[in-house]
């Protein structure tokens, strides 16, 4: 596949690292809005990753709230604040203390799996990076979590 390079943008907000093929539910957790300009890059050679997704939101600057919510998806994502086609603000993401309904849980004999519900996961341990599930009380590591 040829790779284009994606325009610079002025403004915004570049999400870079993340896992190929993840880059749509990435984007269905960050729910752009209407006004959005939204460029998706997919399958970028990346060194340590081989191959990577990168979103490039223009006119927006993500919090770190928002971004943090897709740390389980794309627990590598590196993010850049873009203030006049300079980096502002560089961050990595970090998984929040509680997420509520982004992923599903790996327990396939979990309720949350049975019936239409929200899952809930609460951070355990950030070091290690695992989350314990509000309804089965198992625990996770993220990179479990990120794989279902
Ligand atoms: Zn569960």
């Amino acid at each position: 596949m040829k790779v284009l390079k994606v325009d610079a943008i002025r403004n915004g907000t570049v999400i870079d690292h993340i896992p190929a093929g993840r880059v749509q539910r990435v984007m269905a957790i960050l729910k752009p809005r209407s006004t959005d300009v939204v460029m998706m890059g997919m399958n970028f050679p990346s060194k340590a990753m081989k191959k990577k997704d990168i979103i490039k939101i223009e006119g927006r600057e993500l919090t770190q709230n928002e971004v943090n919510s897709i740390a389980l998806i794309a627990p590598h994502a590196k993010v850049s604040i873009i203030r006049d086609f300079q980096v502002a603000q560089k961050s990595t993401v970090q998984i929040p203390e509680r997420i509520e309904g982004l992923v599903v849980c790996p327990n396939p004999k979990c309720i949350t799996n049975a019936e239409p519900m929200m899952t809930i996961f609460n951070l355990e341990d950030s070091s290690s990076r695992e989350l314990a599930c509000q309804y089965c009380e198992r625990v996770f590591t993220a990179d479990e979590m990120a794989h279902v």
